[in-house]
This record gives structure tokens, sequence and C-alpha cells, in this order.
């Protein structure tokens, strides 16, 4: 099943289009990143393809490439690369998944628990 919306509606597309403010700590021509409006850690970060994207399946391998490459550079230039970081993607309902635009999440800042719940 694939879980489309209307990329109009897309609340991830409006902040990459910047049609919706955030907070941005990065954009190359492939990915947006930036600071989760709710944070779980001391930093905590979101970085999206600019394409609409539901899931890391429909994701071009240029497209994955770019999002984790764009996370080791984003945890350099938070300072947290030497003290440990966590990346995360949440696919669908078990893993909660709220936003349906694909989005890796970068968390540091503070020791993480292992497992998450
Ligand atoms: P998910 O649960 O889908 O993996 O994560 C969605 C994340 O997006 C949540 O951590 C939530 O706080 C964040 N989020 C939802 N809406 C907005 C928004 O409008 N702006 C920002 N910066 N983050 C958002
Ligand atoms: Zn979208």
């Amino acid at each position: 099943m694939r879980m489309g919306i209307r990329v109009s509606e897309c609340i991830f597309c409006k902040i990459a289009g910047g049609q919706i403010k955030s907070d941005k700590v990065f954009e190359d021509k492939t990915v947006f990143a930036f600071r989760d409006v709710n944070p779980q850690a001391p930093q905590h970060v979101l970085i999206i393809p600019k394409r609409h994207v539901n899931s890391a399946a429909e994701a071009t391998k240029d497209e994955l490439a770019a999002i984790f490459s764009a996370a080791s550079n984003i945890a350099d230039d938070l300072k947290i690369k030497d003290s440990g970081f966590r990346m995360v993607i949440n696919q669908g309902p078990d893993a909660g998944q709220a936003v349906p635009h694909l989005h890796l999440h970068v968390l540091g800042g503070r020791p993480l628990h292992w497992p998450p719940g």
C-alpha cells in the first residue's frame, strides 16, 4: 500500500520550499536539514530529500547517499561527531512515523538509551 499524500499538503515539502519557517542547518541541491520543533535531545535535526518521497524504499540511491553524507557533516558542525549521535528513520505506523515524507533524525548531545521504546 502506498501511503501517499498530496505533495501540496506535505508539511516537510512546505518547509523545504520555504512556505513554512524552520530553523535550517543545512541545504544543498538534494537535501534540506532543519531543527526538530520538539527536540528529544540537545541536538535534534531532521534531514529530508527536497523531493517528496514517502519512504526510504522510494528514495533514489543519490538521495539516500546525500542524506547520510549530510548527517555526518551536520554532526561535525554541531560538535557531536566525536561524542556520538544517533541516526533514526521511523518507517510506518509501528515505528510511529508521523510525517509521511522521508526524514532522517540526527540526535545527540547527551547519552542516548538503548533499546529505544
Ligand atoms: P516521525 O515521528 O515522523 O519520525 O518524526 C516527525 C518529527 O517531525 C517529530 O520529531 C516532530 O517533532 C517533527 N515535526 C513535525 N512537524 C514539524 C514542523 O512543523 N517543524 C519542525 N521543525 N519539526 C516538525
Ligand atoms: Zn513532502
